[in-house]
């Protein structure tokens, strides 16, 4: 070991120290309800899957036909030869399924944050973003030199009197859709109308409300009747889509500027075919029907009203994101580790990712997941919950 690296060995072992070590699983199947886990098959409750697209037959032929039509690799960005065909389609789709005038899809959500926000504001400018929100959000803001004024999570008093004060430059208001640890929905409505009110930009990030909210999945934006209102919507496929990749949506001239501008746009290759022809496939298949949706909605209601039943503590999640709340993080990862020995995978979430005392267990409900996954997963919560003494 050189000298110099040793602060990394050390920043190590305060993190195993500390308990915040995050010891990575690996997934040795395809993605769906049950998957192999270090050499075991155990019920899914952690992924992102929450329509069970991600090994969908259908998207899996469309991804392979991509393949021999167009290959493997873009072979350039976007901005130079990587727009193929397959990816105009793809916009054109997003945009039509989100009723704007204009999308661009990038590689990923975590991008398309960036993609958006620097173009948009600079050092004199100010974001005014929700204490709660995503780190790709956060990194944007960072990014772009703005002044950076933070919310009380979802309260729409206190972004107002940070509306009234007297903000530098552009005023640009940024909020999650659906905030994934608590599965509560942002304020969207009184979001939008308090921009309005003071002249700023309104700006959602949807990466947990696409496919989910909405008619038909169509997300946050739709679920509250604003088309047309909020400024700039950001979506990802790679959780109920079942894909990866992400979007910006909005107006025609958001959209036409930040092709001149976004630098994830300019600089880094486009998505490869299979994986824009996987969402192409998926955006039809939610078009056509919502039966998954709904799927994913009952499973969700049905689950958190058995758990409730039990004795846990859920909070109030208006989404099918369901925290079972056990306070402390040890008892958070026993308890994950005694589902895990009962078939059950579901991790647990301690700090830095939610604040500490407010450890849990969250459980990601899918539509892929059958009455009998659910009640199997019930009931080893039952058991280890009264093992431990916690219901
Ligand atoms: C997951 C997530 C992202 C990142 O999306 P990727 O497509 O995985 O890069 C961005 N924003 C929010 C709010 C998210 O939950």
């Amino acid at each position: 070991m050189k000298e110099k690296m040793r602060f990394i060995t050390e920043e190590m072992e305060n993190l195993k120290a500390s308990g915040l070590y995050n010891k990575i699983r690996i997934i040795e199947s395809a993605q769906g309800a049950w998957i192999q886990v270090d050499g075991q098959k155990v019920l899914n409750l952690c992924s992102n899957n929450y329509l069970g697209l991600a090994n969908h037959p259908k998207l899996v032929k469309a991804a392979k036909d991509a393949i021999d039509n167009y290959g493997v690799g873009p072979a350039a960005v976007r901005s130079i030869a990587g727009t193929q065909a397959i990816h105009v389609q793809l916009d054109e789709a997003v945009a039509e399924f989100k009723k704007v005038e204009a999308a661009l899809t990038l590689q990923g959500g975590f991008l398309a944050n960036q993609a958006v926000i620097l173009p948009l504001v600079g050092r004199n400018d100010t974001i005014i973003s929700d204490e709660l929100n995503h780190a790709s959000i956060i990194d944007g803001a960072r990014l772009s030199g703005a002044k950076i004024k933070v919310y009380r999570h979802n309260d729409m008093e206190h972004l107002e009197e940070l509306l009234k004060e007297d903000n530098q430059g552009r005023v640009l208001v940024i909020t999650d859709g659906v905030f994934s640890m608590d599965g509560d929905i942002a304020d969207l409505p009184k979001l939008v109308e308090l921009t309005e009110k003071y002249g700023a930009i309104s700006m959602v990030d949807d990466a947990h409300g696409e496919g989910v909210l909405g008619e038909g999945g169509r997300g946050i934006v739709d679920h509250f009747g604003l088309h047309g209102r909020c400024d700039i919507e950001i979506g990802t496929f790679s959780k109920a889509i079942g894909t990866v990749g992400g979007f910006i949506a909005g107006s025609q001239v958001l959209i036409d500027y930040l092709k001149q501008k976004a630098r994830p746009f300019l600089f880094s290759s486009a998505l490869p075919a299979a994986d824009v022809a996987a969402t192409l496939q998926a955006i039809t298949m939610l078009k056509e029907d919502t039966h998954l949706v709904d799927k994913l909605w009952s499973n969700g209601r049905y689950f958190q009203e058995k758990i409730k039943a039990l004795g846990f503590d859920i909070g109030q999640p208006q989404t099918p994101i369901t925290p079972v709340m056990l306070k402390e993080a040890d008892i958070a990862r026993q308890f994950s580790d005694q589902l895990f020995k009962r078939d059950i995978f579901a991790m647990a979430i301690g700090f830095p990712t939610v604040p500490r005392g407010k450890a849990r267990i969250r459980v990601m409900i899918s539509a892929a997941h059958s009455q009998e996954d659910l009640d199997f997963a019930l009931e080893q919560f039952e058991q280890v919950g009264k093992e431990m003494g916690v219901i």
